[in-house]
């Protein structure tokens, strides 16, 4: 026993709470006409979650609230409850006792509740789904409804065995999932759509922002080398500075060591110079004297000769003439040699032959008888002998004092010269190191301008040198020149690229932003979309195999069923091409999330196979059936009761209420159906609605249905014997 009891309150004629007690089995429900059993039948149909008006027998939602009579007023609210045992555990809920409310005012507002908590209606549907209980099969039957099965579609009747097998949950499920790839497939779109808009503006943004992009980087690398690079050359300038400062110093202490050598080697040469010879005016009159006493001696010379020439023609008076001649020429020519020659020795010698000559010949001519006048001239020619010898000697007395001076001369020129030499070697030394120390001024002042202009260049690039300047020892050594090349390159690429515009670099970031987000989502919806797809065809195998497994046993118990009731022939369920598919609109009053799940389109038409409908082949005794039409109204509800056994023999329901499902048949059918619920009532609990003697009969338990004078249904438990 799993349905415990139905409470009612302010439903359709229930104004009064009413509680139907289900101790199991069959409970039958009889009353008069218009009393309202059939509403007990709308209750239940209405907690599993019917949301069509019309099979609730109303036009509205409002019509299922008390509508007041003569005698009582209307009531603002309906409420239905079913509870149900679960000590077994049938339920998948943590409570022995189940209780499902569902109520609703006339506000249209309606409320589900399961064990107090409140639930939508689409959890309701799928909870009572589980159980092999809804609104779309054969689990609440209407009065008039016996023939169902028969006059049902074939995607109808597949919907009804379906929902008695359990598994209209996975239809269910299946159902969500698809209207959710629907709407999946719908955001893939409009996602797709914004995508196709901005990609273009992005591409295009990006385009623009690309260069001030790269900017960042080559301003970084400009940056970067204009440091490397002017580190280079501030330690290129410093370490050449730094060469000349001990070199200047090194130059400054030779020259101050120089300039005292120098000092004292000017000393030396003007003592030197103190020291010249002072007997060089008689060194100069002695030469005056020699050059006069020269004068002299050839004055005497030529005087000599005249009178050696008057001897000679005197004695030759006595002499041969010839060879005076002859004397006097070979004097001559002595005497001429005599006057070119300046040596005194040699002169002397020369004029002693000629004294000696002229003395052989004299003294041949004395041998002849020499005048007086001879005699004179040979006097006279003694003097001037003598005279000239005392010349000769004085000469050569004034040779030698001349001699002694000169070499005291060129002693003092010797020593002066190498004084003044060493004057000048020093001078040329400080010569030298004063012009490379003026070298060095020029090259520091040189250094000093390349650093002014490398300042400049470092304030021009916007760099501060005191940062530059620190750490210097440990840099990167560049190639200048590359270096240079290289900055000219990048300044020329930074000054190309134009200002940045500030907003375009904003907009192309929060573009990229939406599209990176939007691109995300389309791969998150495609996921899901494929995830989808997935579980839809994974709930069709389901479905397909469930269905497929259980037709041939549904068929087994149907044409068993059949043939009792028939007394024979044969009936079979088949599956169907699925008729074209029925669009079904909304009910107003119960529109809501649930509702929309449920009414989504089911299957795909590729999916024939899983979605096929469900039609019959008949063979009755005796007859030929061409269609279900030609059916008897009683046949149909023969039919489509043996369709109900069988379907709850194969997987009974927790209960089904049947309302005057007898009514079409016979006596002895009515038996048969009685025996038959009897039997069946031992899995399935059974809530009958009858005036069927038989049917009573079986039932477990009776309640009677009145209602009086004010309208108001009201249920009484009959006792049975
Ligand atoms: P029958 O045996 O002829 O089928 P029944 O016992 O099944 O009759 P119901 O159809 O259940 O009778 O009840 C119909 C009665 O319920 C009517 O008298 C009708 O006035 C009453 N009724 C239906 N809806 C409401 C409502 N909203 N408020 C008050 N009474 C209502």
């Amino acid at each position: 026993m799993l349905l415990k009891r139905l409470e009612l309150v302010g439903f359709k004629s229930f104004a009064d709470k009413t509680i139907l007690e289900f101790p199991g089995g069959i409970a039958g429900i009889v009353g008069p006409n218009g009393s309202g059993k059939s509403n007990v039948l709308d209750a239940v149909r209405w907690i599993l979650g019917e949301r069509e008006a019309k099979n609730l027998r109303g036009d509205k939602a409002e019509d299922l609230i008390f509508a007041g009579t003569q005698k009582r007023p209307r009531m603002g609210m309906a409420q239905v409850s079913l509870i149900f045992d679960n000590s077994s555990g049938f339920f998948p809920v943590d409570f022995s006792e189940v209780s499902i409310v569902r109520r609703i005012d006339r506000d249209g507002i309606s409320q589900y509740f399961l064990n107090k908590a409140e639930v939508r209606l689409k959890d309701i549907i799928d909870f009572f789904a589980k159980a092999r209980l809804g609104t779309h099969g054969l689990t609440v039957i209407n009065q008039g409804e016996s023939d169902l099965f028969v006059k049902s579609t074939p995607k109808e009747r597949r919907e009804m065995i379906e929902e008695i097998l359990g598994l209209r949950q996975y239809q269910i499920k299946k159902q969500e999932a698809q209207r959710k790839l629907k709407n999946t497939g719908i955001n893939i779109d409009k996602v797709r759509v914004m995508l196709d808009e901005i990609g273009p503006h992005l591409r295009f943004l990006k385009k623009q922002t690309a260069k001030w992009e790269k900017l960042g980087e080559t301003e970084k690398e400009l940056n970067d080398l204009e440091s490397v690079y002017f580190k280079n050359k501030l330690k290129e300038i410093f370490v050449g500075l730094e060469k000349f400062s001990p070199r200047l110093k090194e130059i400054d202490t030779a020259l101050v060591h120089k300039n005292s050598e120098l000092k004292v080697l000017h000393e030396q040469l003007s003592k030197v110079e103190n020291s010249r010879p002072s007997n060089k005016a008689q060194l100069d009159s002695l030469q005056l004297k020699r050059e006069e006493l020269l004068n002299k001696k050839s004055v005497l010379e030529k005087e000599l000769g005249r009178l050696e020439v008057k001897i000679e023609f005197s004695s030759n008076t006595e002499v041969d003439p010839k060879k005076a001649i002859v004397v006097l020429n070979d004097l001559k020519s002595v005497i001429k040699n005599l006057s070119e020659e300046s040596d005194l020795i040699k002169i002397k010698t020369v004029l002693n032959e000629i004294f000696s000559k002229i003395d052989n010949f004299l003294q041949f001519g004395n041998e002849a008888g020499v005048s007086k006048e001879l005699a004179e001239f040979k006097a006279s020619k003694d003097k001037l002998s003598s005279q000239l010898s005392e010349i000769i000697k004085e000469l050569e007395n004034l040779k030698k004092m001349e001699f002694g001076f000169s070499a005291d001369l060129e002693s003092f020129n010797s020593e002066f010269r190498k004084s003044f030499q060493l004057v000048e070697a020093k001078k040329d030394e400080i010569a030298g190191l004063e012009s490379e120390k003026n070298r060095i001024h020029f090259d520091t002042e040189r250094f000093n301008l390349r650093m002014q202009d490398l300042e400049t260049q470092i304030s021009q690039a916007g760099k501060n040198i005191n940062e530059l300047k620190a750490g210097l020892e440990n840099i990167e050594a560049v190639n200048i020149f590359e270096a240079e090349r290289r900055i000219f390159k990048l300044r020329a690429e930074v000054a190309s690229v134009g200002e940045i515009d500030q907003a375009l670099l904003n907009e192309a970031k929060e573009t990229e932003t939406r599209f990176n987000f939007l691109s995300t989502q389309l791969a998150d919806l495609e996921k899901a979309s494929n995830d989808l797809s997935t579980l839809i065809k994974d709930l069709d195998i389901k479905i397909h195999n469930d269905f497929s497994s259980s037709l041939g046993k549904i068929n087994e118990e149907f044409n068993k069923f059949f043939q009792l009731m028939f007394g024979g022939g044969k009936g079979k369920l088949y599956l169907e091409k699925p008729e074209p598919k029925k669009q079904v609109l909304p009910d107003e009053g119960l529109a809501d999330e649930a509702q929309q799940a449920v009414k989504e389109p089911e299957a795909d038409e590729e999916d024939d196979e899983l979605s096929a409908g469900i039609d019959l082949e008949l063979v009755i005794p005796r007859k030929k059936i061409k269609g279900l039409e030609m059916l008897s109204g009683g046949e149909k509800s023969l039919v489509s009761i043996a369709v109900l056994f069988a379907l709850i023999s194969v997987s009974p329901p927790p209960f089904l209420v049947l309302d005057e499902v007898d009514a079409a048949l016979d006596e002895k059918n009515t038996r048969r159906f009685a025996e038959l619920i009897k039997d069946f009532s031992k899995k399935s609990q059974f809530i009958i609605v009858t005036h069927n003697r038989s049917t009573m009969e079986s039932s477990d338990v009776l309640y009677g249905v009145t209602m009086e004078e004010d309208g108001v249904s009201k249920v009484l438990s009959i006792k049975l014997d």
